[in-house]
Parts: C-alpha cells; structure tokens; sequence
C-alpha cells in the first residue's frame, strides 16, 4: 500500500496519461464547439447585481435567468469553462479532493437538445482520447434519478437505457441497482453495479432543493452524476459499512453531474412537463485532469499541473512534508494561494465583511500554515508568477495584474505577522502553570487575530494545553457579526431583483458617466456591487473627489433622472459595440453577441436607439428601469481610496 501522507511532486519521467488543465480546457470547448455550442467567456467570481450571493459557485449560476427561459444572446447551445468559489467548503480542504476555487466545465441546451445527445456527448468526452480525456470507461460510475412516489415523479428509466447502451458499446455489463438513498448505499453496497440510482436527495436538481420545498411555478428535474473510481483507494469504513458512488470516503470522485430541467411544480403542487426543457451539465475541471492521472501514487486533486507548479516554489521542510498534517497545509496554501490570487484579479481585496472578508480568510490561515512548513524567502511573488503564467491564456487579467497581486498578498501577510508579534508577547504573558485558558485563546482571537489553530500549534510547541471546548464556547457567545452576515448570504439563489436593486443598477451606470463628465474618460469601472440598500462603484482614478467635484457628479446623476430618460436594451455584435465605445468593466471577457443598454436621448426607442445622442452606453445584461425618472434622488454616501488608483463611491437613493 502506498503512503497517502508523504507530499511527493510527480517525477517529471513519469507521464501516464497525463494531461494539462489548460488541454482538458480547450478539449473541452472545441468538443462542443464542435457539436454547435457557441462559446462564452466566464463571468466574474463576484456576481454583478446579485446581493444574495457573495461568489460565483457554479457554471449555471450567471446562466439562471437563461434557464428560466429569457433567450440569450448566444443562441441556445452553450459552452464555457466557468471560474468558481465556495467559501463554505473553506474547512473542507486538506483532503484529496475538495479545492475553494475551481474551474466548471459547462455545457447548455436551453430548449434545444436533451438526455439521448447530453449523456452520449459526455460519455464520449470522457472516455475519447483523441478529443477528450481519455478515461477508462471501467473505472466510471453513473448515478440516475429513483423517482418520487410521495410526489408521483417517476424515476429516469430513459437515462438507465441510455447509460447501458454506453456501456455496452465499450463492451462492458453495466448492472442497474436501485439504491434508493444514500443510507441503503452504505448499507447494501455496490452489488456488482454500474449504473445506480439515488432518490431526490442525491439526483434531484431545483434552486429551491428537494421537489417538496419547491415553490409553485419553480422549475427542476433529474440529475445524472458520473464518478470516476480511484481503484487503489480503498474504502474507509469510517462512512459507512460498504462503499458505493456517493460515499466520501475518497473512492469514488465525483466528475460531472447532466441536470435534465424537464418538470415545472404547478399551483396545486403537482409536477407538470415544461414547455422548454434545458440540460445544465457541470463537470470538474480539475477533477478531470486528477482522474486523467490516475496512478495508485498520485490520486490526488492536488497533483494536476497547476498544482504541481505551484509547489515547485515552495521547497518546503522535507522532514514536516512526511506528517499527514504536513501535506493538509501544503494542499491548504495550494488551494488558498490559487483562490486568493483569483479573487484579487476579479477586484476583491482584503477587508473585514463580505468578499474581503472571505479573502483575508484565506490569506491569514495561508499565512498561518506557511510558517510551519517553512517555504523559502520569496516564495509569494513566484508563486503568484507561476500561477499567472500558467493561466495567461485564458485568463490574461491576472497576468496583467500580477505586481499588483502579489503586492496585496505580501501586505496581508505582513499585517498577519506583525499581529502575530504583538499575540506572542500576550500570549506569554496569560501562559500559566502548563495551561492557557480557553478564554485567553478566545482573548488572543479577538484582539490580536489569533485564529485558534495557531495558539494551539504554539501551545503544543511550548508544551501547554488549551481547552478548546471553553473557547469554542466564547467563541458562539461573541460570535463576529460580519461572520454572521457574511454566512447568512452564501445560500446561493437568483439574484435579487427587488425594485430597489434595480433603480439603483440604473443609477450606477449613471454614476460612471457623471464621474467621466466630471474626472474625464480616463475613469474606467474596476468593480461593482449592488445590494437593496446601496450600490458601491469601485473606478480608476488617482485622486479624492474634492466636495465641488462631488456636488457636480451628484447633480449630474439627478439631473438625467429628473428628465426621465428612457433606458433601451439592444443586443448586436461585440465589435459593434466597442465601436459604439459602450463602457465595459476593466479586465472583462465578453462574448461575440453582446446585450447593451443605453440612456437617453428622451426621443430614444427601441426600433431607434440613438446611441449617437446616448447619455450612457453599457456592456451589461441588466435588469434595469425603463425610465431614469423612476430613480428617486441620488446622494453619494461615502466615497474613499481601495487601493493604489482605485476609488470607491457607495451611493443611496430615496
Ligand atoms: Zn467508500
Ligand atoms: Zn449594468
């Protein structure tokens, strides 16, 4: 058996198969370009418009509205390989497979093709390797949906005929077992099966989660997941007394999840077919690549390439890279590092609520585990190099912003450091006889930002105990509030169109013309985020606002509401568009059809935009008002420095 706990990088003889994430990318997309999907670029890992969530988590996410049936300007085959984060699975990484930011391969029918051309195609892919990775078509699992009695939904039969003839094409039996749920999984195991099926816990898809929590008019459907097999993992009985596809026990990795949107829920709670009936695939980029490696040493998520490359920089203490806890933190920066240069080249910094509060996060805990695997001076800079590097095609703004990443991280850090200076001397100060109280390592926490895992590793250093109990107590007393409120938006859903958003969505692009009329064109948009209470615009501009210069951008904003401008959507080719100068964010991708909208002139319609006479012209996909005079009157709350050359302005309206 091998070790799973010594961090060993991949000999660069050994080359099984193995594949790049940039090569399983552009596979990807030039195999259903091939099969006339039209490409489109990813959005931002913040979500524009969207207050109810603080990340992009997943490929279809921007896509909802689409889902949902407005059309979209790119026609109804859609392909793209999304940049996404989940900050809840923050505590999960250190293991073989859980990363914060990864890339989700996507592809959408929406109303065109269905289950007999999705599951065909992604079998395909998986298995092909001329055009796709290439995997061993023995060592793939797939899931379907058992059905509903309870809701009268009937099971997926469609999908288990299709998978059996998949397999059967590649010569291989492919048993159908009816688990049911995951608890008669664990119970009843694999049963010599293939192709399994899991109730609507586990193979259900609707924003709303299971069909009983589904409000009326909501639209859902079956899901069918593939798992790649590691076969020289074996399973951990610690989840249960048999393994099967939808254990955690490191086996079986899930690698792409087909949701079949075929159902809407009606008013009298019954499920009816829906007029159009879209697939939403998801697949793991990186997931792919680590099955595309599979060897009995390196089943691992964080021995893809980037990862490899990334730990080249680090030269860590070879002695701690041999302790199961040495190779969770190398896999901890790994993955932090990655996500946090992502975040920052997508305009968040460090900060102590929301995405900046996430980020500064992972920065500090990357902090943290650096100082006990001791990587060489420097590391920080080549590794947000390495990273750019590898990266530079598809997503060329963190190359470009490279410095400037690098400087961020290297000043969190330095804050990180110099705080825990100050918590060294507190801390021996409140050591006592063999014991710091869990109080004082709350107290550590609270003042000095000691997380908790580093008054432990200090403690255990110097030989003393802390009772973690007593400061897990402290901690739910004093609970963060911006923690709370930070928590309390990752839920996730579609974006909040309360009327309020959408004034102020309006006003924002207002905003970015009064500061270029009043600052000049240099002004460019750098980020921006709209809640129901305020909207913040982040722009390039060296300098404060002087009071005139506010006075004047306020009074042009509510001016063009005061002639209630009418706002028109139009959609036209992206050159078209950057010929008609439309504003876009600095640093942003956009498709080859884009959505536009425009205020003013008040003779403006939609046959005749006017985009000649236009106050305001912006790449965005709204939703906006459709008069300026709906606004209400626009103030600017606060306005202040970000960072270098970047400005921020938080405006209300009333
Ligand atoms: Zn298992
Ligand atoms: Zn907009």
């Amino acid at each position: 058996m091998f070790a799973t706990h010594i961090w060993q990088n991949i000999p660069k003889s050994i080359n099984i198969g193995l594949m790049t994430l940039s090569e399983v990318r552009s596979r990807y997309l030039a195999f259903f370009a091939a099969r006339g999907h039209n490409i489109i670029p990813s959005a931002s890992l913040v979500p524009e418009n969207d207050p109810t969530t603080l990340f992009t988590s997943s490929g279809m996410q921007p896509l909802v509205p689409y889902l949902l049936g407005q059309p979209h300007p790119e026609g109804k085959r859609l392909t793209n390989s999304q940049k996404s984060f989940r900050a809840d699975d923050i505590d999960e990484v250190g293991d073989n497979r859980h990363t914060t930011f990864f890339e989700m391969l996507g592809n959408w029918s929406l109303g065109d093709y269905f289950k007999k051309e999705q599951l065909p195609w992604i079998f395909e892919f998986l298995t092909d390797p001329q055009t796709g990775v290439g995997l061993d078509p023995m060592n793939l699992y797939v899931t379907v949906f058992a059905g509903d009695s309870e809701m009268e939904i009937p099971a997926d039969d469609e999908s288990v005929k299709i998978w059996t003839e998949l397999f059967h094409s590649k010569d291989i039996e492919a048993k159908y077992v009816p688990l049911g749920s995951e608890e008669n999984g664990s119970a009843a195991g694999m049963q010599g099966g293939r192709i399994f099926s899991y109730d609507v816990k586990k193979n259900w898809w609707s924003r709303a989660g299971v069909p009983s929590k589904m409000p009326a008019g909501e639209p859902g459907g079956p899901d069918s997941e593939v798992f790649y097999e590691f076969k020289a993992i074996p399973h951990d009985p610690k989840f249960g007394a048999q393994c099967h596809p939808n254990c955690d026990c490191g086996r079986f990795l899930e690698i792409g999840n087909s949701v079949f949107m075929e159902y809407k829920k009606r008013e009298d709670g019954e499920f009816e077919k829906l007029a159009q009936q879209n697939v939403d695939f998801g697949g793991g980029l990186e997931r792919m690549v680590a099955a595309s490696i599979d060897s009995p040493q390196y089943m691992d998520v964080f021995h893809i390439d980037v990862f490899q490359k990334m730990a080249d920089v680090l030269t860590p203490d070879p002695v701690i890279m041999e302790t199961e806890e040495g190779v969770r933190k190398m896999r901890v920066i790994l993955d932090h590092m990655r996500a946090a240069i992502f975040l920052i080249g997508d305009g968040v910094l460090p900060a102590n609520k929301g995405q900046g509060y996430v980020l500064r996060r992972l920065l500090r805990r990357t902090a943290l585990f650096s100082l006990s695997i001791k990587p060489k001076d420097g590391w920080i800079d080549a590794m947000v190099w390495a990273v750019a590097k590898l990266y530079k095609e598809q997503y060329e703004n963190i190359f470009a912003d490279a410095d400037k990443i690098a400087k961020t991280i290297n000043e969190e850090f330095g804050k990180f450091m110099a705080a825990v200076a100050d918590g060294m001397q507190e801390f021996e100060k409140r050591r006592k006889a063999g014991t710091i109280t869990g109080k004082d390592a709350f107290d550590l926490y609270q003042s000095y930002g000691f997380p908790w895992e580093l008054t432990q590793e200090i403690a255990t250093e110097k030989g003393l105990k802390v009772d973690k109990e007593e400061f897990e107590r402290e901690f739910t007393k004093h609970r963060d509030l911006s923690r709370t409120a930070a928590a309390g938006t990752f839920k996730g859903g579609l974006a909040d169109t309360s009327e309020k958003t959408i004034r102020l969505h309006t006003t924002h692009h207002l905003l970015l013309r009064a500061l270029q009329t009043v600052l000049g064109p240099t002004v460019k948009q750098r980020g921006s985020n709209i809640t129901s209470e305020r909207l913040r615009l982040d722009y390039l501009h060296d300098a404060k606002l002087t009071d005139e210069q506010k006075a004047a951008v306020e009074k042009i904003v509510n001016e063009k509401i005061v002639e209630d401008l009418p706002v028109i959507r139009s959609e036209m080719a992206l050159e078209e568009a950057e010929k008609l100068g439309a504003e876009h964010e600095f640093g942003q991708k956009y498709p080859a059809r884009v959505s536009v909208y425009s205020i003013g002139p008040k003779s403006a319609t939609l046959e005749n935009p006017q985009f000649n006479k236009a106050f305001s012209i912006e790449f965005c996909g709204g939703p906006h008002v459709s008069h300026t005079g709906e606004i209400g009157h626009f103030t600017i709350a606060k306005e202040e420095a970000v960072a270098a050359g970047i400005r921020r302005i938080r405006g209300v309206i009333e």
